[in-house]
C-alpha cells in the first residue's frame, strides 16, 4: 500500500490523511466544485474534482462510487478511507473497490449489509447472548399489526427507522392515540433520508445513558475492545458531548458491557474499527444493545486520548493485513487494555444555540482556537477567511481535552471554550459552556434526555 485516497470531506479527511501521512502513504484527497476552497484539498498530497466542474452537486459527488473509483484507479490508489456518514457504511462501496483490486478500509460488504439493518444486527446480538431492547423484528405496515405490536412491547415506544442513523426517522409514541400518526412520520422521513421507509418498534428506556464500546478486530480473527464511551449528552439524538471512560457505571456493569460489545462482534466475525452501542437503564442497571456503527466514528478521538491508542492508523494497519497482537500495530493483550485518566469532546458547530439550532453560514472574519496542555482540537474548515457554505454539515470543529479526573477534564474544557474568538458565524459555543457547567451534567448524572430537560441551557 502506498497512497490511499479518503472518499469524504474536512474534518475526518484530514484526520484520516495525517494518520496516513504518518504511516509514509502518500495521500489523496477528492472534492466538489462547491468544496474547491474547502481545507481538506489542501491538506492531501493531491486532490481531484469529482462531480460535474460548474458544481450543482455538492453532497452527491461525494457519493458517486464510479466517480470515485475512476479516481482511484486513474491516479493508481491502493487504498480508499471512507470516513464518517457519505458512504462510510455502503456495501457497495466495499465490494467495488475489492473488484478494483483497492483496498477498502473498514469491513467486508457482508458485515455492512448486516449492520446497516438494525433488525439483523439484533439478530446477531441475540445469537451471541446479547441483550436486546424487547421490541419488534421486522418492518410494520398493517395498522392493526402495529397496535398489537406496541400494545404487547408496552407504552411508551420508540418506533425507528432499520436502515436509519443520525436520529432520523425516530419518534417517541407515548400512547396508542399517537402510534398510526407517528409511523406514518417516521417511515416518511426514513424514506427520504435513506431511500428505505421500513420502521420497527422498540420499548422506549426513559432514564437511559448512552454508552458505546470500541472495537478492533483484525483479519485474521483477533477481536479487542477498547473500553467505552458515555455519549449520553444529545439533541434530537444526536451526540453533542462524548467522554470516555463512562463515569458513574457500576465497575462490573461496564465490564458485563465491553465484554457483551466483544462478543457480538466475535459472534459476527468483525474485522477493522467498529463501535457497539447500548443503551443502559439507570433505575434498573440494565443494559440493552441498539446497534453497530461500522465505521469510525465521530467520537472516537475520546478513546485514543484514554488508550494511547491511534484507532486511525489501527484500521490502515489492519486493512494492509497485518495482525493486532504483533508489530507494527503491537496492541496489548485486552487484559492489558487499560484506560487512564478522562477525555471529553465536545463537538463546535456553525449552529445558532439562539434560534433553534439554525445552521449560519458566511465568511471567518477572525478565528483563534485554544492550545496549551491537553488539548487536542481535530479541525477542518475552522480559519480566519474560511467561507462556510450551507451545503454540508455544520461540524467546525472537535475540541478534546483531558485530565487525571472527569472534573478536570471539564474545567480545562471549560477553559479551552472560553480561548475561542470565532467571529462572522455563529457558533454553539454558549451553548456547551451552559452544558459543561451544569451541576447534573458535572456530577455524571445526564442522561439522553439532559438537554431536552433544561431549557436554561439555550440561554
Ligand atoms: P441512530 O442510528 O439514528 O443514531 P440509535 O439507534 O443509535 O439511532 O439511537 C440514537 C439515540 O436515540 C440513542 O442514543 C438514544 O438516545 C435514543 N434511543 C434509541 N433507541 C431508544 C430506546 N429504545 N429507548 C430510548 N431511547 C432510545
Amino acid at each position: 500500500m502506498r497512497k490511499l485516497l479518503v472518499a469524504n470531506r474536512s474534518e475526518i479527511a484530514i484526520r484520516v490523511f495525517r494518520a496516513a501521512t504518518e504511516l509514509g502513504l502518500s495521500t489523496v484527497a477528492v472534492f466538489t466544485h462547491e468544496d474547491r476552497f474547502s481545507l481538506h484539498r489542501f491538506k492531501a498530497d493531491e486532490a481531484y474534482l469529482i462531480g460535474p466542474p460548474e458544481g450543482g452537486m455538492p453532497v452527491k459527488g461525494y457519493l458517486d462510487i464510479p466517480a470515485i473509483i475512476a479516481v482511484a484507479k486513474e491516479h493508481q490508489v491502493d487504498a480508499i478511507h471512507p470516513g464518517y456518514g457519505f458512504l462510510s457504511e455502503n456495501a457497495e462501496l466495499s465490494r467495488q473497490c475489492k473488484e478494483a483490486g483497492i483496498v477498502f478500509v473498514g469491513p467486508t460488504a457482508e458485515l455492512l449489509e448486516t449492520f446497516g439493518d438494525k433488525t439483523a444486527a439484533k439478530r446477531v446480538a441475540r445469537k451471541a447472548k446479547v441483550p436486546t431492547v424487547p421490541g419488534t423484528d421486522g418492518a410494520l405496515s398493517d395498522p392493526a399489526k402495529v397496535k398489537a405490536a406496541a400494545a404487547e412491547v408496552g407504552y411508551p415506544v420508540i418506533l425507528k427507522a432499520s436502515f436509519g442513523g443520525g436520529g432520523r426517522g425516530m419518534r417517541v409514541v407515548l400512547n396508542e392515540s399517537e402510534i398510526l400518526g407517528k409511523l406514518e412520520e417516521a417511515s416518511r422521513e426514513a424514506g427520504a433520508a435513506f431511500g428505505r421507509g421500513e420502521v420497527f418498534i422498540e420499548r422506549y428506556v426513559r432514564k437511559a445513558k448512552h454508552i458505546e464500546v470500541q472495537i478492533l478486530g483484525d483479519t485474521h480473527g483477533n477481536i479487542v475492545h477498547l473500553w467505552e464511551r458515555d455519549c449520553s449528552v444529545q439533541r434530537r439524538h444526536q451526540k453533542v458531548v462524548e467522554i470516555a471512560p463512562s463515569i458513574d457505571l457500576p465497575q462490573q456493569l461496564r465490564v458485563d458491557i465491553c465484554e457483551a460489545a466483544k462478543r457480538l462482534c466475535a459472534t459476527a466475525g468483525y474485522i477493522n474499527a467498529g463501535t457497539v452501542e447500548f443503551l443502559v437503564d439507570v433505575e434498573r442497571n440494565e443494559f440493552f444493545f441498539i446497534e453497530v456503527n461500522p465505521r469510525i466514528q465521530v467520537e472516537h478521538t475520546v478513546t485514543e486520548v484514554v488508550t494511547g491508542i491511534d484507532l486511525v492508523k489501527s484500521q490502515i494497519r489492519v486493512a494492509q493485513g497485518h495482525k493486532l497482537h504483533e508489530a507494527p500495530l503491537s496492541i496489548p493483550p485486552q487484559e492489558k487494555i487499560e484506560t487512564r485518566g478522562y477525555a471529553v469532546q465536545c463537538r463546535i458547530t456553525t449552529e445558532d444555540p439562539e434560534n433553534s439550532f439554525i445552521p449560519d453560514y458566511g465568511r471567518i472574519s477572525t478565528y483563534r482556537s485554544p492550545g496549551g496542555f491537553a488539548v487536542r482540537l481535530d479541525g477542518g474548515n475552522g480559519f480566519g477567511g474560511s467561507v462556510i457554505t450551507p451545503y454540508f454539515d455544520s461540524l467546525l470543529v472537535k475540541v478534546i481535552t483531558s485530565g487525571t479526573t472527569f472534573l478536570e477534564s471539564i474545567d480545562r474544557m471549560d477553559r479551552a471554550l472560553r480561548e475561542f474568538r470565532i467571529r462572522g458565524v455563529k457558533t454553539n459555543i454558549p451553548f456547551l459552556e451552559n452544558l459543561i457547567n451544569h451541576p447534573a451534567f458535572r456530577n455524571g448524572e445526564a442522561t439522553t434526555t439532559f438537554i431536552d430537560q433544561n431549557p436554561s441551557l439555550f440561554q
